[in-house]
């Protein structure tokens, strides 16, 4: 168990005690540098929840790296528990930040995950915003998580961070199972961005976020959501319960 204050332990998940700026200037952009094997993820209260039920999957998330609080409601949860998380760490908002990084320095990025046809507009999209970064490969998500074709793809790229957009748990897991294989690489699970840089899923407009309300607005529009935002109630029970 990480106890120190680096880290603010919720429901057996180590989350990184940081802000957005401190963990591209102090973690993630010196670990691209160092050219580190580094696995981060991006972790919402459905995926603390999913933790609870699947032991394995919780193991995985203890080993990662880092575990990041991409979720209002986990930062919620840290401050019932009076252990305040200092804000909501969107993934989404980190691979900006990544891409930007890659553009800059010309790094090689691998993108793997979601449906063909989303992906290649993904793809298409983040050349036309970052058009110096190096696009080292690509492959659909629809695959078996153990088909040694598809890590063998990703190693031949050499990439220096490759994202996962597989849902969770399956993009950690695949990371996890794969990462030791890689010299070097910045891992990162991604759900579903590749949707949303092709242009499929709109991100709620500023305002939104700013106001923490992200979830609501997905809520709205996608409303088949709605099940798996149960799990958002539920994390905070649990927490309450622990009190
Ligand atoms: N996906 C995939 N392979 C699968 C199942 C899902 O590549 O076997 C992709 C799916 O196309 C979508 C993403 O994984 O792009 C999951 O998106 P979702 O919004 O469910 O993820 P979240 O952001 O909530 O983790």
């Amino acid at each position: 168990m990480r106890t120190n204050e680096a880290y603010v332990e919720i429901k057996g998940i180590p989350f990184l005690n940081t802000t957005s700026y401190e963990l591209l200037t102090q973690h993630l952009y010196p670990a691209l540098e160092e050219r580190k094997n580094i696995f981060m993820v991006t972790a919402n209260p459905e995926i603390v929840m999913e933790a609870d039920r699947d032991r394995e999957y919780a193991k995985i998330l203890r080993e990662a790296d880092y575990v990041i609080a991409d979720g209002i409601g986990v930062v919620i949860g840290s401050k019932l528990m009076r252990k305040p998380l200092p804000e909501r760490i969107a993934g989404f908002d980190v691979m900006e930040d990544l891409l930007k990084k890659a553009d800059h320095e010309q790094l090689r990025c691998y993108f793997l995950g979601a449906k063909e046809t989303v992906l290649h507009e993904a793809i298409n999209n983040i050349k036309q915003k970052y058009p110096q970064l190096i696009v080292a490969g690509q492959h659909h998500g629809y695959f078996d998580l153990n088909d040694a074709n598809v890590v063998n793809n990703v190693k031949e790229a050499a990439p220096d961070i490759v994202f996962v957009g597989l849902g969770f748990p399956n993009q950690e897991k695949w990371i996890h199972q794969f990462r030791n294989e890689f010299s070097h690489g910045l891992f990162m699970g991604v759900g579903g961005s590749f949707d949303g840089w092709a242009g499929h899923v709109k991100r709620a407009p500023k305002i939104w976020r700013k106001l923490n309300v992200e979830w609501l607005y997905r809520l709205i529009k996608q409303p088949s959501r709605w099940k798996r935002m149960l799990q958002l109630p539920r994390f905070i029970w649990h927490i309450l319960l622990k009190k």
